[in-house]
């Protein structure tokens, strides 16, 4: 047996070979689920199952390409290349280009992200003189984004009253109309956003039940990481691909489900033995990860909660130090006190930065932070923030890239017609618009095919237009027999980006010319993996090699990328930075936790419903079992919002620990301990309210209000800042050094 399998305990192993049939892996974080799915993998291949007939889904395209890393070292050479792995979005995104004319979409279809998704939504109150106080642009996404994830398009919503009632209710009752608009502008765009990559997939497989049929066949092995946070229409595309065969393997932990905002349902792993009947249950209990401290804390907090499957969770490992909790009195001490001991951790411990992580419920936090590590000159990084992709520069240069690949994509046109600036103004772009609906064009087809004065543009806008359009169509026409470095290198020319930053000279045009420089090295180092990949997968004689790898391609790699997967590989030995969110599945030497307040973490949003506040408590379980060796927690009692000082006083989730587990060198105070506040009087919301479906860690009102602070507006210095009141007779803790 390979040395891989014999490492594993006897239960990881046997839910790592027992690979026919059905299985449930569920156990608590660290306890090598995700170890357990790459070595089942590994074991397959290795017992001869072929590459292609495997699907494997996992929540990022990191967790997927670290997967496939790993499992390239335990099996013979190339063998793990033609592996179906990858996030749900970027799986079924390939399956849909290769299906797309059944659908009535370009194979090139643009993917949208949610910035350019929220434009589009924009676009289209704008369009149906709406306001957008009343139809605030995030609400409507976010509302448009559930319809989806729960397969309710917009013509199942027109017959479906009682959404329609609670459109009503929230005030927002032409909701249906942006809705369709939105959903026709897409399509129109030749465009998916990314609910819709799971949206169609489901379509294509209810109503061509031959391509279903195809990929029931094709994928004999179907193995799903974090179950426990797919939405309703993951689960049902997991449901019909693996009926015929039933070889699927889920694992998960319903301890550790935190995107019910984004429609996650913990049910889908209650069901799954219904669902697979005959499935069989693996229990993990031993976490490899932490030590027994970190473990047994986080054991204390989840319990607290009332809905969860009970699972039992032991570290063999040393017990380790206890958890310290570090006070501040302002938001800014408590940036300054975390990079200090993090300097003091790296110079005593023996650890480099990056072994430690900075966790913290919103992405706002992280200003204070950064600020406090550079001018500590300690090396940081920032996980899943403004990501490589979202700068401007490189959003117009990919704006390019998708108009010369679709040029029927509107939003890509509206973006770069006009820049770099070019004098065509905004008169101009909306009689393009204005003629391209009258005509069932898209805006540059109708730039294309019209007679310039048939639209109204009058000698020298007509021109510049002209030009304009005429550049894009030879862009696009050489797709096919330019291969995509050259032809990037072309666009990034031809369109002037490069020619303006260079004249700039400013430190941020030099910035903006380097990044572009980088953007086409990733086509560079795409193409060259795409044409190792076809060298092997010929040799194996699966397909054919291709001659030319297409900027089509490269794009709908791109596309795909999400925030979390943002990692610049330069970024060694860096403390990372990052919101609990986007730390799911991984893990760090030490880790920091600030910002444990109350209405903070647990948010204030979340707080009105028990729901809201039990999901709180599993992402702090999240935060707090990514950590080997240490674990900190931190609180400041005041911190700036909107531009006023505001009081909270320390989480809930600091009490919930056992004080045995904790290094306190102060008495907590009025914690709130209990979750009767949020059951008898939900203050902030209603259930299932906008609060649920907002984003986490964006930074905006959703995560980050002020109510529930207490305010002491004017306070003069932050001496006068500390609270007064003494903490309540009944605090539960007593600092280490008072007990002992
Ligand atoms: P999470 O719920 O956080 O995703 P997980 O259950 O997926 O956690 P893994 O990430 O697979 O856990 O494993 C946690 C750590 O324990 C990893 O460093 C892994 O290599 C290690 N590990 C898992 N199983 C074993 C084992 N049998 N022997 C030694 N180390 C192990
Ligand atoms: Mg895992």
């Amino acid at each position: 047996m390979s040395e891989y399998i014999q490492n594993l305990n006897p239960t990881q192993r046997d839910a790592a070979v027992n690979y026919q049939g059905a299985s449930l892996i569920i156990a608590g974080a660290g306890s090598g689920k995700t170890r357990v799915l790459t070595c089942r993998i590994a074991y397959m291949l290795s017992q001869g199952v072929q590459a292609h007939t495997v699907l494997a889904l996992t929540f990022t395209n990191k967790a997927a390409k670290e997967m496939r890393e790993r499992i390239a070292t335990l099996v013979p050479g190339g063998m793990s290349r033609s592996l179906w792995m990858g996030t749900f979005h970027s799986v079924f995104a390939r399956i849909l280009r290769a299906e797309s004319d059944k659908l009535g979409y370009p194979s090139s279809f643009t993917i949208y992200d949610s910035a350019d998704a929220k434009n589009l939504v924009k676009l289209a109150i704008k369009e149906l003189n709406l306001s957008d106080e009343t139809y605030k642009p995030n609400v409507v996404a976010a509302r448009i984004s559930k319809a989806k994830n729960n397969l309710v398009t917009p013509q199942a919503y027109e017959a479906n009253s009682s959404l329609q009632a609670e459109d009503r209710e929230q005030r927002i009752p032409q909701f249906l109309d942006i809705y369709k608009l939105y959903a026709r502008k897409c399509r129109e765009n030749g465009a998916m956003d990314f609910d819709d990559l799971l949206l169609n997939t489901n379509i294509l497989m209810r109503d061509f039940p031959e391509v279903l049929t195809k990929y029931q066949n094709q994928f004999r092995y179907i193995l799903v990481d974090e179950y426990q946070d797919t939405n309703f229409a993951q689960y049902v595309i997991i449901r019909r691909l693996g009926e015929l065969h039933g070889n699927v393997c889920v694992v998960g932990d319903d301890a550790q489900s935190i995107y019910s905002f984004r429609g996650a349902k913990i049910e889908n792993i209650l069901r799954f033995q219904q669902d697979f009947p005959g499935a069989k249950l693996f229990k993990l209990e031993q976490n490899y990860r932490s030590t027994q401290t970190i473990v047994n804390a986080a054991n204390c907090v989840i319990e607290k909660n009332q809905r969860q499957i009970r699972k039992k969770s032991f570290s063999a490992a040393d017990e380790g130090d206890p958890i310290r909790v570090i006070k501040a009195y302002t938001d800014k001490e408590e940036s300054a006190l975390l990079a200090s001991d993090i300097y003091t951790t790296v110079r005593t411990r023996g650890v480099q930065y990056s072994d430690v992580a900075v966790l913290y419920r919103t992405n706002a936090q992280s200003r204070a932070l950064e600020e406090a590590l550079r001018s500590r000159n300690i090396p940081y990084k920032i996980y899943g923030g403004m990501s490589f992709y979202q700068r401007k520069e490189i959003k117009d240069m990919l704006a390019y890239v998708r108009l010369v690949v679709n040029p029927r994509d509107d939003e890509a046109l509206r973006r770069i017609i006009n820049t770099p600036a070019r004098g065509i103004g905004d008169v101009t772009i909306g009689r393009i618009a204005g003629a391209a609906a009258a005509n069932g064009l898209s805006m540059w087809e109708a730039v294309s095919r019209l007679d310039p004065a048939t639209i109204g543009l009058a000698g020298a806008a007509g021109n510049k237009v002209a030009q304009f359009a005429k550049m894009i169509g030879e862009l696009s026409e050489m797709r096919s027999t330019t291969e995509a470095y050259t032809l990037g290198l072309e666009i990034a020319t031809r369109s002037g980006l490069i020619g303006t930053y260079k004249m700039q000279q400013t430190p941020e045009s030099i910035s903006a010319l380097e990044n572009i420089e980088e953007l086409l090295n990733s086509i560079r180092v795409y193409t060259e993996e795409q044409e190792r990949m076809a060298a092997d997968t010929a040799t194996e004689g699966e397909s054919a090699p291709q001659a030319l790898v297409q900027i089509d391609e490269w794009l709908q790699n791109v596309a795909l990328l999400t925030d979390m997967d943002n990692e610049n590989p330069e970024e060694r030995n860096k403390v990372t930075l990052m919101t609990v969110h986007s730390a799911k599945g991984l893990e760090f030497e030490y880790v920091y936790v600030a910002g444990l307040e109350e209405n903070l973490f647990p948010s204030m949003m979340s707080m009105g419903t028990p729901e809201g506040l039990e999901e709180e408590r599993r992402l702090f379980y999240v935060a707090l079992t990514r950590a080997k060796r240490a674990a900190v927690l931190s609180f400041a009692e005041s911190r700036f919002k909107w531009g006023e000082m505001t009081f909270g006083r320390p989480s809930r989730f600091l009490s919930e620990i056992d004080p045995q587990y904790l290094d306190l060198q102060f008495e907590l105070g009025d914690s709130r301990d209990s979750d009767e506040e949020a059951n008898s009087a939900p203050r902030y919301g209603r259930p299932g309210g906008p609060s649920r479906y907002g984003r986490p860690g964006t930074g905006s009102s959703q995560d980050y209000g002020q109510g529930g602070y207490r305010k002491r507006a004017g306070a003069p210095d932050t001496g006068a800042l500390r609270r007064t009141d003494t903490p309540s007779p009944g605090a539960r803790f007593r600092s280490l050094s008072a007990r002992g």
